[in-house]
């Protein structure tokens, strides 16, 4: 569906209410720290709240602690996510006692449920305002409440509708997300996005493609096109996601261009074709296939075969020879047979993912799945998970191998966390590589040549 776009008049109400908590703020050095749990999405929202908040004259803090404004971006897919969160904020309560002034805000996937955002208004009385992934640029409305000593939710949104034009502060200086669509039509039994995220919206090509533009004039070399299905972009409109890339890889300045995630339901021979013929376009997809069962699959509403879903390898893999796959695996989902569970484990044999992202299963309120009668007990799921661990593995212990001796360019994204002396940076196929060099080398392209291959990571030297 093509984005309805929020009308002008109340952006510049908004803007109005940005320089009236500017001019509040004007000289006092205030500052803001964001706690961001789950998705890229997540993140990239929080680089929109960075820049909405520097807007208004705010400056990031160093540490949460010192911060005048603390903001927490949640999730509500995951359910630890959801507790560390809730803890995280009760642990402010104290210091709130003595710093009235401390403005503390909550948003994200979660505070979208408006009967969770009114819980947790109810539940921590000293929150400031809660507010929807979707109502992001009413920012300026919030915390000028919130220096009127006015508590607000703000979840709903009526037709989602995408605001184009806002601020960000990045958190990457060399590679960036970059939002191509909104919201998801999918209802996957087990899924709370699109209740919480709303229907599917893409935003206009020339829209993405100007973000692109802007970002490769900032130096910034590497961008992820982020949606929750990007395959399905452009869905309404005349263009799709084949012609997003390829007008992307027409951008100067641009070297690689990722995206993320792939649906397989979506994942068309034209898009195919215009990963293997856009030079810039990585050879890597994330393609979540859940499960191996095509029985579990119907139950999930995923709307492919397990057979169909591995024709859709194969024909991947002979039209793009060296992509990587990584995937998503949910086991112990309702009804899950051992028989189910065997095919799940054959499925990731046989297709052989670079990474895979597993987890049990968890009912998320409100979704088919989490009414089923027929719940895995939770030992059996935490047996089962540990099995499909210990299979991924062996096979991303196996994959590496074929890396020894590759020679490969790699965008050097930061050093090693333990030992300032080793960089590390990605593959076009997003294999992470470690190798001695300097700071100076940081956010450049580089030859590299793969050595040794540990279990999860390649090490190499730079040529
Ligand atoms: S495709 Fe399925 S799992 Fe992904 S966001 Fe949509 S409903 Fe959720």
């Amino acid at each position: 569906m093509q984005a309805k776009l929020i009308e002008p008049n109340r952006i510049e109400l908004q803007q109005g209410m940005a320089q009236e908590v500017l001019d509040r703020v004007r000289g006092q050095k205030k500052t803001y720290y964001i706690e961001t749990y789950g998705c890229q999405m997540n993140v990239r929202d929080s680089e929109t709240i960075a820049g909405l908040l520097q807007r208004m004259g705010y400056l990031p803090a160093e540490t949460k602690d010192t911060a005048n404004v603390i903001l927490f971006n949640t999730c509500c897919v995951r359910d630890h996510a959801e507790k560390r969160l809730l803890a995280n904020i009760g642990a402010l309560k104290e210091r709130k006692d003595g710093e009235e002034e401390l403005i503390i805000g909550i948003c994200g996937c979660m505070m979208q449920q408006a009967d969770v955002a009114k819980k947790v208004m109810r539940r921590f009385p000293f929150v400031n305002f809660v507010f929807g992934t979707n109502v992001l640029w009413r920012l300026p409305e919030l915390m000028l409440s919130a220096l009127n000593g006015e508590r607000l939710i703000l979840t709903e949104e009526e037709g989602f509708a995408i605001c184009e034009g806002l601020p960000a502060r990045r958190s990457n200086p060399f590679s960036a997300f970059v939002n191509i669509t909104f919201g998801c039509d999918n209802f996957c039994s087990y899924c709370i996005v699109p209740y919480v995220r709303g229907r599917e919206r893409s935003r206009e090509l020339s829209e993405v493609v100007g973000e692109v533009r802007a970002l490769a004039e900032q130096g910034i070399t590497e961008v992820t096109l982020l949606g929750q299905n990007v395959n399905s972009y452009g869905k309404g409109m005349d263009v799709d996601f084949a012609d997003l890339l390829k007008a992307a890889n027409g951008v100067d300045g641009i070297r690689r261009i990722r995206y993320m995630s792939s649906h397989p339901k979506d994942l068309s021979p034209r898009l195919m074709a215009a990963i293997a013929e856009n030079d810039k376009v990585c050879h890597h997809m994330h393609l979540p296939v859940q499960s191996g069962s095509t029985a579990i699959l119907e139950r999930m509403n995923r709307r492919y075969t397990r057979e169909g879903y591995l024709k859709l390898v194969e024909d991947l893999r002979r039209t793009v020879p060296d992509i990587e796959l990584t995937t998503d695996v949910i086991v112990g989902f309702p009804g899950e047979t051992d028989r189910d569970f065997e095919d799940t484990l054959s499925l990731m044999d046989q297709v052989g993912y670079a990474a895979a992202f597993t987890f049990k299963y968890s009912p998320r309120k409100g979704t088919r799945a989490a009414e089923a009668a027929d719940q895995i007990p939770e030992p059996v799921k935490k047996e089962r998970l540990k099995r499909l661990n210990d299979l991924q593995a062996r096979k991303t212990a196996e994959n590496n191998q074929k890396y020894l001796g590759h020679r490969g360019e790699v965008l050097i994204e930061g050093f090693d966390r333990r030992q300032q002396t080793i960089l590390f940076g990605k593959l076009d196929t997003f294999k992470m590589v470690y190798f001695p060099g300097d700071e100076r080398l940081l956010g450049t392209y580089q030859t590299v040549t793969v050595t040794e291959c540990a279990r999860n990571s390649l090490l190499g030297r730079m040529e």
